[in-house]
């Protein structure tokens, strides 16, 4: 079957999949998504004796299928190679009664990785069966994780510049200096005073931007985007929840077609739909608990009907859960209203327009599976503290959001508390050291992030990661800064204009 992508916004239709990939974002400012959801075509028993690898194809060509079969997996191979510290690549620890789904075993510890493995050889791909010879820029705005993952897979690929935007008192210590130390002659970081928002919304007005899009073309430029409302970010991350329930399947924790729940950390809502989306292909999953941080936006969704960003942006330990404006939910909406793009463009300008939106009672019902849930910051500690001294097991700031979320909604009756659950993991506890260790061991108040990390591998007895032992030495490469209007100027300071 083959499957070609539309805008959200009604602009464009019939897009191959390597065009969405190319493109990013619809001319419209919509976001990309599939005309019509596919079906997997194996059984799930055989799914389980597959590797990532192989899984990896089964659920992408379902999604990408103007891509050859040798084309594909020759992206997949690059991908999901020796970058992993596990051949599994992405295992699943059963811990305190759940099932840690650990996303955070590639290049930058954090489950980015994933996705940006892969994208930039769809994306190199893309450009070539589309006989672009443009070279491509990547815009990207980053909550922490995104940036280093995108610029660690774009790093000196040939045809391709990134640029990363990121909030400058709004990322880990470990964050910053990973983006700052960012080799690759085709790499820039520019850290903006603003927060998240800001980022995003800046770069989605540069892509918007027709004038500046005509002078790129001219130069020899096109853009393109590594966030997740890129459809090559969402498709990857689809893989692994179908591989995490044939794992559990493997694995004897469960009976073929037994359905599960999942419970996602959330900040743009891209995990969480790639969560939806295996549902719909056909992984049995009953509740999609949403779990946020303080800046509970999508919590209050859940459960009144109305998105409202009028609130304060809170600085929260989990950085990069960080945002009030959700990408993706934009793509949960246009489904939700029966793909009525006018509709979703109706809302969307509200939401830019009023900063909220109420969807009707229909469009509640479609989201039912979807359940919200938030976690304070005591509760974040307090659940990492948990974890740890029942099963010694160490988890992340952002994994103990969704962990304390789901250790709630099933005490409290609103998801079964008897269902297996996966929890997704989103970033190895050394990317937060400070945060994890003062959950544990009560507060330090060291100089430096850094100064944890031993303390941190004497507690969970987890081999420091690469990814770290790289930062403690390396020198800083980058170091330049702007305010948030000023975006478009260095993006073309950068670009030599
Ligand atoms: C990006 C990120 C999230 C949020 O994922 P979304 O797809 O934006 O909802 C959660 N945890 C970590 C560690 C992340 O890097």
């Amino acid at each position: 079957m083959n499957v070609d992508y539309r805008s959200t916004r009604g602009g464009e239709e019939h897009v191959t999949a390597s065009m969405a990939i190319l493109k990013g974002l619809a001319d419209d400012g919509g976001l990309f998504v599939p005309e019509t959801m596919p079906k997997l075509e194996i059984s799930m028993e055989a799914l389980s004796k597959m590797t990532y690898q192989e899984t990896a194809y089964e659920v992408m060509k379902l999604f990408l299928t103007d891509f050859t079969e040798e084309e594909l997996k020759n992206c997949i191979n690059r991908a999901y190679d020796e970058k992993f510290d596990t051949e599994e690549i992405a295992p699943l620890a059963k811990a305190d009664g759940a099932y840690y789904l650990e996303l955070f075993h590639g290049n930058t510890i954090a489950f980015k990785d994933m996705a940006l493995s892969i994208l930039p050889h769809l994306m190199t791909t893309a450009a070539k069966k589309n006989h672009s010879d443009k070279e491509i820029v990547i815009l990207t705005a980053t909550s922490g994780d995104t940036g280093k993952a995108a610029m660690a897979g774009f790093a000196d690929v040939p045809g391709t510049r990134i640029i990363v935007f990121y909030p400058k008192n709004g990322v880990s210590r470990v964050q910053e200096l990973q983006m700052l130390t960012q080799k690759g002659e085709n790499t820039s970081v520019v850290g903006i005073d603003g927060n998240f928002d800001d980022a995003q919304s800046g770069v989605k007005a540069i892509f918007n931007d027709q004038a500046f899009a005509k002078e790129m073309d001219e130069k020899g430029f096109r853009f393109s985007s590594a966030n997740s409302i890129n459809i090559g970010r969402l498709v990857p991350q689809v893989v692994y929840y179908v591989y995490a329930y044939a794992k559990l399947l493997e694995n004897g924790e469960i009976t073929d077609g037994e359905p599960i729940q999942v419970c996602v950390p959330t900040g743009n809502f891209g995990n969480i739909l790639a969560a939806y989306f295996a549902k719909q292909i056909g992984v049995p999953i009953a509740k999609l608990i949403c779990a946020s941080n303080e800046n509970k936006v999508l919590y209050d969704f859940f459960r009144t009907g109305t998105y409202d960003r009028n609130r304060e942006f809170i600085l929260t330990s989990s950085p990069s859960m960080d945002i009030l404006i959700s990408s993706n939910l934009e793509r949960l909406i246009y489904l939700s209203c029966g793909a009525d793009a006018k509709k979703n463009a109706e809302l969307m300008k509200e939401l830019a327009q009023t900063g909220s939106y109420t969807v009707t009672e229909e469009m509640r019902q479609f989201m039912c599976d979807f359940i919200g849930g938030f976690a304070t910051e005591e509760e974040v500690a307090a659940e990492i503290a948990h974890v740890y001294k029942n099963t010694g097991y160490v988890i992340d700031t952002h994994t103990a959001v969704a962990s304390a979320v789901y250790r709630a909604a099933a005490q409290n009756g609103d998801v079964s508390g008897e269902r297996k659950t996966v929890i997704a993991s989103t970033a190895s506890p050394y990317k937060f050291a400070r945060s994890v260790v003062e959950a544990i061991k009560g507060k330090e108040n060291k100089a430096d992030d850094l100064d944890y990390i031993d303390e941190l591998h004497e507690i969970s007895g987890v081999k420091v990661p690469n990814a770290v032992e790289e930062i403690r030495h390396a020198q800083i490469r980058h170091n330049l800064q702007c305010a948030a209007c000023d975006m478009p100027q260095t993006v073309k300071k950068i670009l030599g204009f």
